[in-house]
């Protein structure tokens, strides 16, 4: 993923929209771009401003923890849906194989 695309993406992974591909890669980008891991960060700072002034309560941030939390929370979210993914189509699987087999037996 280049900057311009990170740019792009920031919205989205803020947002929780990315894929886990996008997200990972997002992620790596980050890491290692200093100028996008800022530009991030000041959005993740705005975003968490706005919460906050919903909730009517003001607190002081971290933001490389901020930026940290939000993309292992958000990992381990789109892990865990992929998961659940692959465990509904291996049950779809086993459904239909077993109506074939007593199709075929009867
Ligand atoms: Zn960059």
């Amino acid at each position: 993923m280049d900057c311009s695309e990170a740019r792009r993406k920031i919205s989205g992974f803020i947002n929780d929209e990315l894929s886990l591909k996008d997200t990972v890669a997002f992620q790596d980008h980050v890491r290692h771009c200093a100028s996008c891991r800022d530009e991030t960060e000041v959005q993740l700072l705005i975003h968490a401003s706005v919460d906050e002034q919903a909730d009517g309560d003001l607190r002081t941030y971290d933001l490389r923890n901020l930026l940290d939390k939000k993309t292992a929370s958000q990992v381990r979210y789109l892990r865990r849906m992929r998961l659940l993914t692959f465990f509904f189509l291996f049950l779809a699987a086993v459904l239909i194989g077993i109506f074939i087999f007593l199709l075929l037996s009867i």
